[in-house]
């Protein structure tokens, strides 16, 4: 038998297998039972929470015909649904029917009296992703909705539904599931499975999977092909690289204690490791966090990551105060990961910074032969306590003029990418971009988010998390994203050829892909909008030639730092 997808069959059929959202349960069943029903719900929040969970088991409530706060499963109406018959139960993806024809139709429909139960519903998924043509189609029924019509949207993103609409409807938002909920429903899932488990492992997936219950069961299905019927710590760690929360710890005690030389060994077996520091920062920093939180409440049930005896570890012995700077110190790193070649540095320059946090013991002699080598930056050798606070990252000297050398079948970029792509280059990439590329790409992207937590492919599939696709050519995609840096590392990967072999994954098509900002996307827009009324719209790029190339990474850095070198 073919092996099915714990998600897929652990979704939950009833209220009391939805891991969280107990006041929203709560809110909906009191709904059916006083028969208070409004004719539109919207469900908003991050993804794997259970919206679309809930959504089916609140429909099926209400057309259930025992009047009671779960439904009956024996009536006509549940003997329906769960057969996935129902005619009066109509799910929509709006991510991929987002034309306006096809909210017609459902408009047609909506008029006609149900078939089988008291209501007809429908589950719009993914609303936020109709087009605008689309939403006041459907705008027009929500207004004034027949009697027997309810609709129960889903979103993600609720910022980007119309607020006509939001008025419109009775909202929820969704939280992140914690980590207990997540442990529970892992838990009882795996005891039906007969499979053994190590608490911590179960907590290791919790931390990966962000609050995603989808997320979590996808992890826990990679490791128990890996770990089969013994799920332990560290095969997540194997397959995910990850580090555990006593490590994190560790590494904040020897901050502590100031133990350099085991601090920076202990950071170079991380690296060794493949340990993701970027993702180890945010997460010293939600440990922190806790630990403030468990200063001001002493209540262990708000403690999310750490036991008890953990959160004790964690405050090694600093002031609150001196544990929010601390965690100032890593945002601050975090930030600056983005344009640096080397995280590691940062990450090391952070914690040596975070030791002159407010200690008792200012003194520390550090063994002469520790050296600290800042990646292609000066060597520094620390012998003073004051010269751990001053060492900063010193960036190279700008050189006049850079040069590139480039190879045509495969250009090598190293450098960094220092600003966006030319207006004008990316009109060009419009003008050679068409619609039904546009929607084939659209289509499958929907697959994006199978590949967050894939060890292989996470670096490219998040990068894509938050980007909105523009255009799509044969052999190119535009996104915006939402700041320069995450657009120029979009870029900068795609010139070193990284995101095609993902393309190929994803889209079952090598593509490049070209990041821009949703500034840069408006005024883009306006500017191609302007020169299509004049007539004067400029040639497509073309890939197919070697010029092409020279012309593209000519537009990647400025025609002034390119030099390109004869072999
Ligand atoms: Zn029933």
């Amino acid at each position: 038998m073919a092996y099915k997808a714990l998600y897929r069959t652990y979704r939950p059929t009833c209220f009391e297998e939805v891991a969280g959202q107990k006041h929203i349960v709560r809110t909906l069943q009191n709904a059916v039972l006083h028969d208070k029903i409004a004719h539109a719900y919207l469900f908003c929040g991050p993804r794997g929470t259970g919206k679309t969970s809930i959504a089916k088991i609140f429909a099926k409530l209400i057309n259930c015909e025992q009047n009671n706060e779960k439904p009956c499963g024996v009536c006509p109406n549940c003997i329906a649904f769960q057969q996935g018959t129902h005619p009066d139960i109509i799910e929509i993806d709006a991510a991929s029917n987002n034309g306006v024809d096809e909210v017609r139709e459902l408009i047609e429909k909506v008029k006609y009296a149900p078939m089988l139960g008291k209501y007809k519903i429908y589950i719009i998924d993914e609303v936020h992703m109709m087009s605008a043509g689309a939403f006041n189609a459907l705008l027009k029924t929500i207004e004034e909705p027949p009697a027997h019509v309810i609709f129960i949207f889903a979103t993600t993103d609720p910022h980007k539904v119309l607020p006509t609409i939001l008025s419109r409807c009775q909202r929820y938002d969704f939280t992140k599931v914690g980590m207990k909920d997540m442990l529970e429903a892992m838990k009882r899932i795996l005891d039906k499975e007969k499979i053994n488990y190590e608490e911590n492992a179960l907590r290791l997936i919790c931390q990966l999977a962000d609050g995603g219950m989808r997320d979590a069961l996808s992890i826990l299905d990679q490791v128990i092909a890996y770990a089969q019927d013994d799920i332990q710590t560290e095969h997540v760690n194997d397959i995910y690289g990850i580090i555990t929360t006593d490590e994190k710890i560790q590494l904040l005690e020897m901050v502590g204690k100031k133990q350099v030389s085991e601090l920076m060994s202990k950071v170079n077996d991380l690296n060794n490791r493949g340990i993701d520091l970027k993702r180890t920062t945010m997460e010293l920093i939600e440990i922190l966090k806790e630990t403030i939180i468990h200063d001001y409440t002493h209540d262990v049930n708000l403690l999310q990551i750490c036991t008890e005896d953990q959160i004790a570890k964690a405050k090694i012995d600093k002031t609150t105060k001196a544990r929010l700077k601390m965690i100032d110190m890593l945002i601050e790193a975090y930030d600056k990961y983005r344009f640096s070649s080397s995280v590691s540095s940062y990450f090391e320059v952070c914690l040596l910074n975070m030791m002159q946090e407010e200690s008792d013991v200012p003194v520390y002699q550090a063994p002469k032969e520790t050296t600290f080598i800042l990646d292609e930056v000066p060597v520094k050798r620390m012998n003073e306590p004051e010269d751990v606070k001053s060492i900063r990252i010193e960036k190279p000297k700008p050189e006049v003029k850079e040069e590139i050398k480039i190879e045509i079948e495969e250009p090598i970029i190293n450098k960094k990418v220092q600003r966006g792509l030319e207006n004008s280059y990316v009109i060009r990439l419009l003008v050679g971009a068409n619609k039904k590329n546009k929607a084939d790409d659209m289509q499958k992207l929907k697959y994006l988010s199978e590949y967050y937590m894939n060890p292989h492919w996470a670096k490219y599939a998040n990068l894509l998390r938050d980007s909105k696709l523009v255009a799509s050519g044969d052999s190119y995609m535009v996104v915006a994203v939402d700041n320069q840096a995450m657009a120029n590392e979009i870029n900068e990967l795609d010139s070193n050829n990284e995101f095609g072999d993902f393309m190929e994954v994803l889209l079952q098509k090598k593509k490049k892909v070209f990041g821009i900002t949703s500034s840069q996307q408006t005024a883009v827009i306006q500017e191609f909008v302007r020169l299509q009324k004049l007539g004067e719209l400029p040639e497509p790029v073309s890939f197919d030639d070697e010029i092409n190339q020279v012309e593209l990474v000519t537009n990647l850095f400025g025609e002034g730092n390119v030099t390109i070198t004869e072999d």
